[in-house]
């Protein structure tokens, strides 16, 4: 785009709104032209070279499609070295967990993130709802949530590589990056965090927080019930720290085939990134995006149904990888033929009553011998092995219905010897409101509740209700 044309447009949208205050908008566009460095012109060349070569592309920018548009609108644009707006940014209120939704046109795609209030918004060209804030509001400095670039707005300049640097951190903040190396170490070195008030925090084990977006985005959410995503962020979380599957995930590139993958990878970046501003995460964009699978209500309340979801779409999505991990091979008592599995179940005996008495017996049984009883014969033994404890109930106490069986199932963190070659040491327990995650780095059990992260003793694990284990090999 050349200098006049910038002006030109700048013209138009200021007869066009008719809320501008042309004097000083123009003054500030030219205070940061006079500032566009060789560098920035050069990256601009290349960039038009590589795209819309003929700088033809704001043209078309009054018909652009708010739903459809797809390419990416730094193309095409110039370069500033200016810092001129950076100190409006306020980092205090940056929040990118959000689902990438224009708040305005509910488009998802080419979002910009206002960096003044953290409004997601579509576009950068004339009639974008990213545009129109930046006049609306007088916000001018926005991230392009694909390409990590900074644009300036309505002056529709890119923010220059160098120029960049000094908001590295928010670029780490939207995509955390994981060199080889440290994803190497992740489970050797403990690793930790600083949060923008200089909290220190242990990487891997922030908590992941949903309930406090509910009041700022789409009242859809509402309507969903808090124990279901609590339910949900348990096995998120157990999954997201196995290390294999989070090691994938890590340095997993997104692809438009795999939307579940990309959903977990976005999480998992997360959860395991030293960038993060504040000690907390959230799931929110993945939950978001459960909505458009419209699963029933089923699967999505009850933790076996939904792993069993999650793993067969993730093999639909990459089946050699979460094949090999997770799915084993076995002859059931009386069967013949070989059956596959992604975990095995095991079923507590029914609760009794006492008698004369208004509560139930609380029975001990050790996981091994209830694995034993089923008499499986496992033919090919899982990397990852997930055993689901069933523990539904029919026990009706003074006309109550109680649906969880409460009895113990004790084990052994260390060791679950399945025969004389397979020993499993367990990662993750999950129970019906917590999960317990083993630290490697510290060797330490942490435990998310739903709302924080704490260690537990590993003595005390099996005294949870677990439902739903994952072994490692
Ligand atoms: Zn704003």
């Amino acid at each position: 785009m050349s200098r006049q044309k910038i002006h030109l447009l700048t013209e138009q949208n200021g007869i066009e709104s008719g809320v501008l205050d042309e004097v000083p908008r123009k003054k500030q566009k030219k205070e940061i032209e006079s500032e566009i460095t060789d560098d920035g012109g050069n990256e601009n060349e290349n960039e038009n070279e590589k795209g819309n070569g003929n700088g033809k592309a704001e043209e078309s920018d009054e018909f652009d499609d708010l739903e459809d548009t797809v390419r990416t609108e730094t193309v095409g644009l110039k370069y500033t070295d200016s810092d001129i707006y950076l100190d409006t940014v306020n980092r205090k209120v940056l929040n990118f967990d959000m689902p990438l939704i224009c708040s305005v046109s509910l488009a998802t795609t080419n979002i910009h993130i206002c960096l003044v209030c953290n409004r997601y918004l579509q576009g950068a060209s004339l009639s974008s709802p990213a545009f129109t804030h930046a006049v609306d509001t007088n916000h001018h400095v926005y991230i392009n949530t694909q390409t990590s670039k900074f644009i300036i707005l309505p002056e529709q300049l890119v923010l220059s590589e160098n120029r960049s640097k000094d908001l590295r951190d928010i670029q780490l903040l939207l995509q955390p990056k994981f060199g080889k190396q440290l994803i190497s170490e992740l489970d050797s070195r403990p690793l930790e965090g600083k949060t923008m008030a200089g909290e220190a925090y242990d990487v891997g084990f922030v908590p992941l927080v949903n309930d406090y977006m509910s009041d700022i985005i789409d009242t859809r959410f509402d309507a969903k019930e808090g124990n279901s995503i609590l339910k949900h962020n348990t096995l998120y979380y157990a999954l997201l720290h196995l290390p294999l599957v989070r090691d994938h995930l890590l340095e997993y590139k997104n692809s438009e085939s795999t939307p579940l993958s990309n959903q977990l990878s976005n999480l998992t970046k997360k959860i395991w990134s030293p960038y993060l501003f504040k000690n907390f995460t959230s799931s929110f964009a993945i939950e978001y995006y459960l909505l458009s699978c419209r699963l029933p209500t089923k699967i999505l309340d009850d933790v076996r149904l939904f792993y069993t979801w999650i793993l067969n779409t993730l093999m639909k999505e990459n089946k050699k990888l979460y094949k090999d991990l997770f799915t084993g091979k076995l002859v059931s008592k009386g069967g013949a033929k070989p059956i596959k599995f992604i975990n095995l179940t095991v079923k507590l005996p029914q609760q009794s009553v006492f008698k004369g008495s208004t509560s139930l017996s609380i029975e001990q049984y050790d996981l091994m011998t209830l694995i034993k009883e089923k008499g499986y014969q496992v033919l090919k033994f899982p990397q990852y092995l997930v055993i689901y404890i069933d523990r539904t109930n029919d026990v009706q106490l003074e006309g109550i219905e109680q649906q969880l069986n409460k009895s113990i199932v004790k084990f052994d963190p260390n060791t679950l010897q399945l025969n004389e070659r397979t020993n499993y040491k367990l990662l993750a327990n999950i129970t019906d409101s917590k999960v317990q995650v083993l630290d490697k780095s510290r060797k330490r059990w942490m435990e998310f509740d739903g709302v924080g992260v704490k260690e537990v003793e590993k003595e005390l694990l099996f005294i949870a209700n677990s439902q739903l284990q994952i072994w490692e090999k």
